[in-house]
């Protein structure tokens, strides 16, 4: 079964418990004998980030098999694509669930990963945008950029504005509270990231209020999520954008 190694922490000397994501069954913590020891077939597979083939076995908490690896992702040891992984990663990671399987998560998860590896350094910032308005997409606190939530106003007939804690947005009338008015270039570019499919988000170059995207992005997930995201002013330093 393909698996994503999304965590690993050490239990004894010479053991690991290793969290794996799969598309059938969710979110895995499985208990790998024997890591530790050189010449283990698991040495230097179950690394953060590999994409490997295993078997699980065993009730109660599984024990990990075999794992064949099928592709480590170099290109993300290395900054800013280092810095922008760990976000999205750790973002991601409060909408799994234990042993949930939610193959939309997954493939968001996986394409996001592939997209952080290989895009070019000028669309990372396109591409952590794009990632984090799926997620709240997937959580259904994004309800579209560019009308009203309560009335379906568009923004070509007056302002937009966004509150702190909802991924809607309010015409004049129907303003969330401690709103702020969104530039309609923001909300342009939020449309065509939300309109534009993950694979092509590398060819986009950021839109001019990119920076507020980002910042309208950052409030309405730590609020969809109820947590901080503190690695998020990291990636966003590591890639140069300013709020
Ligand atoms: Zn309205």
């Amino acid at each position: 079964m393909l698996a994503l190694v999304w965590k690993r922490s050490d239990v004894r000397e010479s053991s690991r418990l290793v969290t794996l994501l799969t598309r059938e069954r969710g979110r895995v913590v499985a208990l790998a004998k024997g890591a530790h020891r050189p010449g283990s077939v698991l040495l230097g597979r179950i690394d953060f980030l590999n994409r490997v083939d295993v078997t699980f076995a065993g009730r109660g908490m599984p024990l990990l098999g075999k794992a064949a690896l099928v592709h480590e992702p170099r290109a993300l040891r290395r900054s800013p694509r280092f810095e922008t992984a760990a976000h999205l990663c750790q973002t991601l990671d409060h909408a799994w669930l234990a042993d949930h399987p939610d193959p939309e998560l997954f493939d968001l998860t996986l394409g996001m990963i592939t997209l952080v590896e290989r895009a070019p350094l000028e669309s990372l910032g396109v591409v952590v945008a794009g990632v984090e308005l799926r997620l709240l997409r997937h959580l259904g606190s994004f309800a579209g950029a560019e009308h009203c939530a309560s009335c379906g106003a568009t923004i070509d007939q007056g302002p937009l504005w966004a509150g702190p804690s909802e991924g809607g947005l309010g015409c004049e009338q129907h303003r969330p509270e401690r709103s702020r008015r969104v530039h309609p270039d923001a909300l342009r570019w939020l449309g065509t990231l939300d309109t534009t499919a993950g694979r092509d988000w590398p060819r986009l170059r950021p839109g001019p209020q990119h920076g507020e995207v980002l910042a309208l992005l950052g409030n309405w997930l730590g609020t969809a999520l109820e947590h901080r995201l503190p690695l998020r002013p990291l990636c966003l330093t590591s890639l140069a954008v300013s709020l």
